[in-house]
């Protein structure tokens, strides 16, 4: 048998180690400590626009803070696009709000701007507007920015911006996770890069960002003796965790460098097939990181389905996986409204996410294109 080729895998700069041995150097083993301070300095140069940064346990438990901050209580509703990972949206139900899951348009595959303005327009008439917008930047794609941000201030609803799989992208310049009132990033071990486990809430308002510190290390009063107002999280960064991400931000661009040449190399690959398009960014306002590499087949032009080509690959032990299916369609979401069409539903039965690690190697390569090229010779 082939070995495995996998989706998505950590890959390590070199430095990692050296960040760890400091800090036992130090015994700094702990939810602080200069690599924690180090780490959310390189992510706020990285990003840039005087954004404020506070290195979490996952991406998960920032939008848990996130929604915290901005007040969201139980019965509140919180639009979330529909098209993601289901940690986009269990945060809400943390809280005890109510989801309401948005269509994607196909352009990026992220929250349609019509779909939310029907959703808002609505919400407004009824008299109870939501507590915030979730949009998420799949797969690495900057969502519909200017639509997006727009509608939330016409609305004066506050963006939370689901950045976890988009470090390293850019709409019109400017790095996705800086959009929203509050954003989110996410270094688990498939991300662009990890931490091994870890995230991060990003806001250009440090107001945020001492709530975030607050929250995540147990909320705890000022005073000599543990005492406490509010119910606090033990949600912050540990400084071991920080030396892998600071020796990780060293090769932050290489990383998406390589993600970007994975979905060059997919384009080449099924350049002459009509009936399988390589998810791209729609015009240069998008520059995508390519953090997973993803295709839409049409089985009537293409002569294969979605799970044909994925069983192929599997034949061969490479590994492939469908997109997210939609929260609207998930069972433990099943009470939850939902506003659009069968956008992401046709993504969800269509689409295929193909191997994409930076550490891929030309014999990897290989045995991808072979598999597709003999499906596309007998099709
Ligand atoms: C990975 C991911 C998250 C959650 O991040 P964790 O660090 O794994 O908790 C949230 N949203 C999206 C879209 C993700 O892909």
């Amino acid at each position: 048998m082939n070995s495995k080729i996998w989706l998505s895998t950590p890959h390590m700069g070199g430095n990692e180690l050296k960040y760890i041995h400091e800090a036992f150097a130090e015994n700094w083993v702990a939810p602080l400590g200069p690599n924690v301070n180090a780490f959310e300095a390189d992510l706020e140069s990285f990003l840039g626009n005087d954004c404020h940064v506070t290195a979490l346990s996952s991406g998960t438990a920032a939008l848990h803070l996130a929604l915290i901050s901005l007040g969201v209580k139980s019965d509140d509703e919180v639009f979330c696009q529909s098209m993601t990972f289901s940690a986009s949206a269990n945060p809400i139900a943390y809280v005890c709000a109510r989801p309401v899951f948005i269509d994607s348009e196909p352009d990026t595959w992220n929250m349609c701007p019509e779909a939310l303005r029907e959703g808002l327009v609505a919400s407004a008439a009824a008299g109870k507007l939501p507590k915030a917008v979730i949009v998420v930047h799949l797969y690495g794609m900057p969502a519909k920015m200017d639509e997006i941000t727009a509608l939330c201030n016409e609305f004066e609803v506050p963006l939370i911006e689901d950045a976890a799989e988009a470090l390293g992208s850019n709409y019109k310049g400017r790095a996705c996770g800086t959009f929203g009132e509050m954003s989110i990033l996410s270094f688990n071990g498939n991300k662009i890069i990890t931490t091994s486990g870890g995230g991060a809430l990003v806001s250009k308002n440090k107001k945020y960002k001492e709530k975030a510190l607050f929250l995540s290390t147990q909320a705890r009063d000022e005073a000599p003796h543990y005492q406490h107002s509010e119910i606090g999280y033990n949600y912050r960064l540990s400084n071991i965790c920080a030396g892998i991400g600071r020796g990780q931000m060293e090769v932050l661009k290489d990383r998406v460098a390589a993600r970007r040449k994975n979905h060059d190399f997919y384009v080449d690959l099924f350049k002459d097939l009509d009936g399988v398009e390589v998810f791209t960014e729609p015009d240069g306002n998008y520059f995508s990181n390519h953090w997973l590499s993803a295709i839409m087949v049409d089985p009537g032009k293409a002569g294969f389905t979605r799970e044909d080509l994925r069983m192929k690959l599997l034949g061969d032990n490479i590994e492939s996986r469908p997109l997210w299916k939609p929260m609207h369609l998930q069972p433990v979401f099943k009470e939850a409204g939902y506003i659009g069409g069968s956008v992401s539903e046709n993504l969800f039965e269509n689409g295929l996410c193909l191997p994409s690690g930076s550490n891929l190697e030309p014999l990897h390569f290989d045995r991808i294109g072979s598999v597709v090229n003999q499906l596309m010779s007998i099709s």
